[in-house]
């Protein structure tokens, strides 16, 4: 149940954004936890301060035409939502994959609010992408796509006012074309204008791993919260991207064993541990499909069209998509063993999968503060590009298991100081929100 002036800004959220119900979900699940805090600071309502974080700064969207291998003509849609800058410059990735429309991008940039927040480190949130499907694209097409999307994008960011990165479908190659067109038409090498960087080029170190890496470390705090560890534990991950990748690689060298993995063409099941170095030939040099897993690697199978989440763990960390846990999944789940679950995709569960978790007392790890590694790492790879200067991995991964650590404790602080022990959602929620709604109300009206 929402305290009674949550609910009345809820069903303003509906009436204002028809049909974005991504983005209604993300409110939701907000707005359920941060009614104990409205007692405590009356001075937030008073200041419309949940209302204001509701409504984005800014919201762009355009046109992204270009052309094909063969020279047809190509119209796709970009977006870019600037949601809050009360603690930093806009700060969040640019998601290509056909599903994406305003609000998914709405969905992610709400999210990203508090995510940054959580990490500590002075960035506001913003998301942006397009409908474009890269799959299948040349290098020749997706470097003519992301011309023309930069082409617009360029006039609406810059190192002290929105910084993009990746997300689903950007990875280091989009990351290349797009930071090459914003230096071709500024005639500026701004290296903070984007993270995710190459190493080549003004990237820094242990970005490419850190939203796995960092995953895998609040996992790691969430067993060692309940006395345990992954040693020896039987570890399911969705997806087999980037997010994916390197959660399997830290994972296995804390002791966990991943036994399955999966794509949108079905999962891959390998009970003596993922082969990653087999893992990442197919994903990042071949970029083809899963079933080829199985093809090379004879005792594993590839289970096509079904959930991965049928398959057994102690351990669930979901890299893949939004909403792709259902309640009937998280039941199996369940009844299977589960005892944690960290979220390295962005709202991976869905609500009714949530309250299952909660109820069965899984340590459960939502995406804003499980997977706030990514986005840690980009701002120390703006701290770098600031100060021109670059890491070492192990000095750079040192700092991201700190943080990562301490945006653990701090929800089970946070979460402790409002008698919810244990629950994370709650300790996310209010400490992301705290801490941009006193920036808010710092800054004036604005
Ligand atoms: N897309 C990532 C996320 O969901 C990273 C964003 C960034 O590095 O700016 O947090």
């Amino acid at each position: 149940m929402l305290h009674e002036k949550l609910s009345s800004i809820y069903d303003n959220v509906l009436r204002r954004n028809p049909g974005e119900i991504e983005f209604h979900q993300a409110v939701r699940e907000v707005l359920d936890s941060i009614g104990p805090v409205l007692g405590k600071h009356p001075e937030y309502a008073e200041s419309k301060i949940i209302e204001r974080i509701c409504e984005p700064e800014r919201q762009i969207i355009f046109r992204v035409p270009w052309t094909d291998d063969k020279g047809e003509v190509h119209i796709n849609r970009g977006f870019r939502v600037e949601f809050n800058s009360a603690l930093g410059p806009y700060k969040g990735g640019l998601r290509f994959h056909p599903s994406v429309y305003l609000g998914i991008v709405k969905f992610l940039g709400f999210e990203q609010i508090f995510k940054n927040s959580l990490t500590g480190l002075p960035i506001g949130g913003g998301k942006g992408g397009s409908d474009f499907d890269p799959k299948g694209r040349s290098d020749g097409e997706v470097m003519r796509f992301c011309q023309s999307f930069m082409t617009e994008l360029y006039r609406h960011i810059g190192e002290y006012t929105d910084v993009p990165a990746g997300d689903t479908g950007v990875g280091g190659r989009e990351i290349g074309y797009l930071f090459g067109q914003y230096k071709r038409i500024t005639n500026r090498y701004e290296s903070g204008v984007i993270t995710g960087k190459g190493l080549a080029y003004g990237g820094a170190q242990v970005r490419t791993e850190a939203t796995g890496y960092g995953c895998a470390f609040f996992v790691q705090e969430m067993l060692k919260a309940r006395g345990t560890s992954f040693d020896g534990k039987r570890v399911v991950v969705s997806g087999s991207g980037n997010v994916a990748i390197y959660t399997i690689e830290k994972v296995e060298q804390l002791g966990g064993v991943v036994v399955a993995c999966s794509d949108s063409s079905g999962y891959v099941l390998d009970e003596k541990g993922i082969d990653l170095a087999l893992l990442k030939q197919i994903k990042q040099v071949e970029r083809a499909r899963l079933d080829v897993y199985a093809q090379r690697r004879p005792h594993a199978t590839f289970v096509p069209g079904r959930t991965v989440w049928e398959v057994p763990g102690q351990v669930a960390m979901p890299s893949a998509t939004q909403n792709e846990i259902t309640g009937q999944d998280a039941a199996t789940m369940v009844a299977n063993g589960l005892i944690a679950v960290g979220e390295g995709a962005n709202m991976p569960t869905t609500p009714e999968g949530i309250k299952v978790f909660q109820e069965a007392g899984i340590a459960y790890g939502p995406g804003k503060a499980a997977n706030a590694g990514g986005v840690a790492t980009s701002a120390l790879e703006m701290q770098q590009n600031a100060s021109r200067d670059s890491w070492t991995f192990e000095f750079s991964e040192q700092r991201l298991q700190e943080i990562m650590r301490d945006i653990h404790d701090r929800c089970l602080a946070t979460a402790d100081e409002y008698g919810l022990p244990g629950n994370y959602v709650a300790g996310a929620n209010i400490d992301g929100f705290r801490r941009v709604a006193d920036a808010m109300l710092a800054l004036g009206l604005i």
